[in-house]
Formats: C-alpha cells, structure tokens, sequence
C-alpha cells in the first residue's frame, strides 16, 4: 500500500444484487481490479449475492457502476444503484481520518462471506412474495392507523431518525442483525395487520420481509423500495418533508444525513437521551464540536452522548465520570 494522498470521498455509492453467484471469490477480484486504487469502503460477496458500500470521486464510482452494470449483466441486470453526493455538512466528516478508520473507509476492502447480510439463517433469496411500495404508497400506507411499521435496523440506528405517521412503528432495540429472528418471535404485531418493513437501502427488508411474511399473520407485508435512502432522495424532488424524522444512521465517515423534518414524537425523543446524563435529545452520534463517536466501554456499542458528558466522560478534562456503559451491560454491573 503506498496510496500517497487519501481518496476524496465526493460521493457514497450502495448497492446489492441477489442472486445466483457461482464463484463469489472471482467476482470480488474483479470489481476489486478496477476499484481498489480509487475507491475506499467495503464490498461482501457471498453464493447469494453482493452488497457494497463504497465512497471516492464522483467519476471513479460512476464508472464502477458502469462496468459492473456493463460487463457483468448476469449479476447486476436489476441493480439499483443509490449513488448520494456527499452534502456540505457531511464534508468535514468525510475528511476525517479516525472517522474513515473507523468505517473502513481508510481502504477498499472485499470479502468472501456465507450471507450478505448477517441473519444466521438460510441463504436470501429475493423476497418475490413482498410488496414494493415507493414514496407515495408508502407514506399512504403510513397513514393507516392499523399498519404496522418494522424498523429492521438496529437500536443505535433508529435512536436518532424513524418513520412517524398515523400506524404504529416498532423499532425493536436490536443490536445487529442477527438478532431480528428472535425479536420477531414475540413481536407484538396484531394478527391480519398490514405490516410495513424498511431498513436504510432496501438490502436488510429482502430477507427480513420474507421472515414477516413467513413467521407473522400479518395480511400483507410490504417493504420500502430502496430503502430511507432512496424514500429522501426522493423526498428531496418531491421538495416537501416526507414521514421520515430525525437523521439516517449511514455505515460510512458521514455517520449520518438529515431528513427534512425533525423527531416528533416523545417515545422517539426517549430513544435518543444522552447515556451518561440522560438528557437530550441528542440528534447524532458526532456534532461539530467533536468527530469522535462514543463507545460502550464494555462491549463497544455505539452510543448517543451530548457534548457536554463527551468531554468530561473521556477523561478529557481529568474530572472522569463512571465509565460509559450500554443499557444491558450497565444492568449487569448492578
Ligand atoms: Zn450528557
Ligand atoms: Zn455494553
């Protein structure tokens, strides 16, 4: 590795393919051949697909995009492609050199892994059976006060932006993946309601809208086209507010982006109370007084703290508080 000047990261590119990949490990050494020496962030590719979340120069990703679209029909004939200019308020951010360590977007890196998306179930395959409803049908959808909204990701995600409408929203405080199948289980979904699934670029709904449809009575399941990502893209043409509040948690040294309307509810300003004063709500997990996110020091989950306690819980201004802990692992030491 001699890359003398670090990848300007003008754009976020995401995208995922399902489907049949007889040799994972070749399609990886290809997208990497072309990429690794202008794009940073990561890439899994797996027997049943490929999901990527990569950030550099406008035109290098463009042309990534381009080819794999081009040269690899049999893989990336149906991808969506969400490619996400990086804002101005985002800029300092993706500059930052322990942001981008942190994110894996120091590098580009590839791997070979058994599921694309980590449920520690049965391989994906693409949820055929599940509804895909784009901004209009799914703010409709929303309004019904007998929908059932699912947030498929993760606690530290829906902590600081959800959906908010007339239907009931579940954000079960999961921290990964993995332990959505078991949430489910006695999840407390009405039987016959409609349920609405949505996760932060559509990869996580695919097997998690079949796990609805599957293990639920729900009537119907539906999921989110494209995720958040595509729903503010388009929100941002439509130039209204759209039902998402608060700001998307994104896997990347922007940490997060604004939606156009602020959180609402209480129960969603619960969520996002500082963890060591309990005051808030605090809006992200960076702020423009300091780029580094606080960790859980026992089990090193992310958590939401205000300015203030960041500064004084680090040890920063030598008058260290308790260390900072998660819920569960602070329950344990009692
Ligand atoms: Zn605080
Ligand atoms: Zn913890």
């Amino acid at each position: 590795m001699s890359r003398s000047a670090p990848t300007k990261i003008e754009a976020v590119l995401l995208y995922y393919a399902i489907g049949q990949i007889d040799e994972p490990s070749e399609l990886g050494e290809w997208l990497a051949s072309f990429s690794r020496e202008c794009l940073v962030g990561r890439v899994r590719v797996s027997r049943e697909g490929v999901n990527a979340t990569l950030g550099g120069p406008m035109a290098a990703l463009e042309a990534h995009m381009l080819r794999a679209r081009r040269e690899r029909r049999d893989v990336f004939a149906e991808t969506e492609f969400n490619l996400t200019r990086v804002g101005d308020e985002e800029t300092a951010r993706v500059r930052d050199a322990s942001l981008r360590r942190e994110t894996g977007f120091d590098a580009y890196r590839w791997r070979v892994v058994e599921e694309i998306v980590t449920f520690g179930r049965a391989p994906a395959t693409k949820a055929t059976s599940i509804r895909r409803l784009k901004r209009d049908a799914w703010d409709a959808a929303l309004a019904k006060p007998e929908s059932v909204v699912i947030d498929v990701r993760n606690g530290y995600e829906s902590a600081i932006g959800r959906f908010e409408g007339a239907a009931t929203v579940l954000a079960p405080d999961i921290r990964s993946t993995s332990d959505f199948a078991s949430w489910l289980e006695s999840a407390p979904i009405p039987d016959g309601a409609p349920v609405l699934a949505y996760c932060t670029g559509g990869v996580r709904c695919e097997r998690a809208a079949e796990l609805i449809a599957a293990r639920t009575n729900s009537a119907e399941v539906a999921m989110l086209d494209g995720g958040v990502v595509r729903y503010l893209e388009q929100v941002e043409r439509d130039g209204d507010d759209g039902l998402f509040c608060g700001r998307l948690f994104v896997f990347d040294p922007r940490v997060s982006v604004r939606a156009r309307k602020p959180v609402g509810s209480e129960t969603a300003a619960a969520a996002s109370a500082c963890a060591a004063c309990g005051s808030g709500p605090v809006h992200d997990y960076c702020s423009d007084r300091r780029t580094r996110r606080a960790r859980c020091e026992t089990c090193r989950l992310l958590l939401l703290v205000c300015d203030r306690c960041s500064t004084t819980t680090g040890g920063e201004t030598g008058r260290r508080r308790r260390p900072l802990a998660c819920t569960s692992c602070a329950a344990r030491r009692r």
